[in-house]
């Protein structure tokens, strides 16, 4: 058998968190009763008119920022005409001959590589309402809620080269919708939903195949599970002799199949014109800047920062950057501006607060912060030996939703290391004692057995040792210990 290239280009919708909907007033809100935020516009009752809502217009600005994407100051509004009962108007709202954006480019992290995918164009568009065929027994159900939710559609070039790098993909664009606080980016709601473009052809080859069109897709594993499927499938075809034609497929997320919905020749034609209800869009450059100035972070610049000003580990950063919730959680406090403390506060994010929030269904917003930082402070002290602290405490810290009295609690812990630590000299003496040889050891060279004393000697102190005082003690102990 040949070897082939997969190669995938995606078109993926969002739908925009905005108040309202794309033309009207109507709430643009998921999960509410059937029916119920459909005013004369969604319902495309005669003599209704379409007004624009500005904050389509931002989001698509802030993304069209965040994708070093050209913005085409005069943008226009065109009509694309079908025929379906989720589309009380006949035609949806969208951008075919001039959209928002042009070009650009999305960066992400696939199996360890830095990809870069580019970005054909961003335009805006409206969603359609929601047929359902499996409520009831012989009816089909419609659903107008959705129709009008503002989308912006992202299309990129055919750049992608394989089922994992779609996945890492749609990730790196959820996680930027999100940071842009453009879009829950939920695909399970589908307010993210990708259409999967997918061609083989010879390895080597620069003539990309035909392509098939998966629609609809609604979560990353099925993203990669259709083209891993697709591809395969498309193959199989060629090393059988035959040809690919140009289909637009459903995938099947029960079987992991996908099964042709219509073929090219029964391809809708969707004559669009210039919607003449909507003028141009004309932007200024002024306009633009006012809304890019609203951008705080990105990913890539929230991990840069997290290196930068506060030191964290490439490793540290990554997870915190992850979610820009947590980069926010993490640098309000204080104590994150302190180089010494803020990889234990990281640290104690990434092992202790995160999965406590995941397992006990809370969020940041829940977490005690006073507590958490007198916490950091006090592990980072001489008072008690952190790892001691972080066993016994983190529970209670994290538990926590009246402030504490974080020494009080050590101190009934028994966790405070006393100042005197004159009792290590007996500790340290019985310990030598009974491992001459390994003290004979260390006197003739063998330095590196600091370790195993210090670990004998805080082992039986309980968390009570200070362990720069201990190594001081220790050394100077081994040193003169007479044999
Ligand atoms: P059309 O205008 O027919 O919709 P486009 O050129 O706009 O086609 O491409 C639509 C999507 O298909 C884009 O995401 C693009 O990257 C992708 N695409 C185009 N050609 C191929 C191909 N040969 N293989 C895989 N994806 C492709
Ligand atoms: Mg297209």
């Amino acid at each position: 058998m040949r070897e082939y290239t997969t190669v995938i280009g995606l078109e993926v919708h969002v739908q925009l968190n905005t108040e309202s909907k794309a033309f009207c007033s109507d709430k643009n809100q998921f999960g509410d009763a059937p029916n119920i935020n459909i005013g004369p516009v969604s319902l495309a009752l005669p003599g209704t008119l379409p007004v624009l809502n500005t904050e389509q217009i931002k989001s698509s600005i802030k993304l069209a920022y965040a994708l070093n994407s050209k913005i085409n100051l005069v943008n226009g509004f065109d009509r694309k005409n079908y025929f379906y009962p989720d589309l009380p108007k006949g035609y949806q709202i969208t951008q075919d001959r001039l959209p928002i954006c042009e070009g650009g480019i999305l960066k992400f992290h696939s199996e360890g590589q830095l990809k870069s995918v580019r970005i054909h164009h961003v335009h805006m568009e409206e969603d359609a309402g929601k047929n359902s065929h499996d409520l009831h027994p012989t009816y089909s159900m419609v659903d107008i809620n959705r129709a009008g939710t503002p989308l912006v559609e992202i299309v990129t070039e055919p750049d992608l080269r394989s089922a994992q790098e779609v996945h890492d993909f749609i990730a790196a664009l959820q996680q930027l919708v999100r940071y842009l606080d453009i879009s829950d980016g939920n695909m399970e709601e589908g307010s993210l939903r990708c259409d999967v473009n997918v061609s083989v052809m010879p390895k080597g080859s620069s003539t990309y195949g035909e392509r098939n069109e998966i629609k609809n897709v609604n979560s990353k594993k099925f993203a990669k599970t259709a083209v891993e499927y697709e591809s395969k499938r498309q193959i199989k075809i060629l090393e059988q002799g035959g040809a690919i034609t140009m289909n637009t497929l459903l995938f099947n997320p029960e079987t992991g199949t996908t099964k042709p919905m219509r073929t090219k020749e029964e391809a809708n034609d969707y004559r669009y014109f210039p919607d003449p209800d909507l003028p141009p869009l004309q932007l200024t450059q002024e306009y633009i800047d006012d809304i890019v100035a609203q951008v705080e972070l990105l990913p890539w610049t929230a991990k840069t920062l997290l290196i930068d000003e506060h030191h964290l580990s490439e490793y540290d950063a990554e997870i915190i950057s992850r979610d820009k919730g947590t980069v926010q959680f993490f640098r309000n406090f204080q104590i994150s501006k302190d180089q010494h403390h803020a990889s234990t506060l990281s640290s104690f994010i990434i092992n202790k607060v995160l999965p406590f929030c995941q397992e006990n269904n809370k969020v940041l917003d829940d977490m005690q912060v006073d507590n958490i930082s007198k916490f950091i402070l006090l592990l980072d002290s001489e008072k008690i030996s952190k790892s001691a602290g972080l066993n016994a405490m983190s529970e209670l810290v994290l538990k926590s939703t009246e402030p504490m009295d974080l020494e009080k609690v050590a101190k009934d812990l028994n966790l405070i290391q006393s100042e005197d630590q004159d009792f290590l000299d007996d500790l340290i003496d019985s310990i030598l004692s009974k491992n001459i040889d390994k003290v004979k050891a260390y006197q003739n060279g063998k330095k590196g057995l600091l370790g195993f004393f210090m670990g004998q000697v805080m082992g039986q102190a309980k968390g009570k040792a200070n362990p720069k005082i201990l190594t001081t003690k220790l050394s100077k102990a081994l040193e003169e210990k007479d044999l």
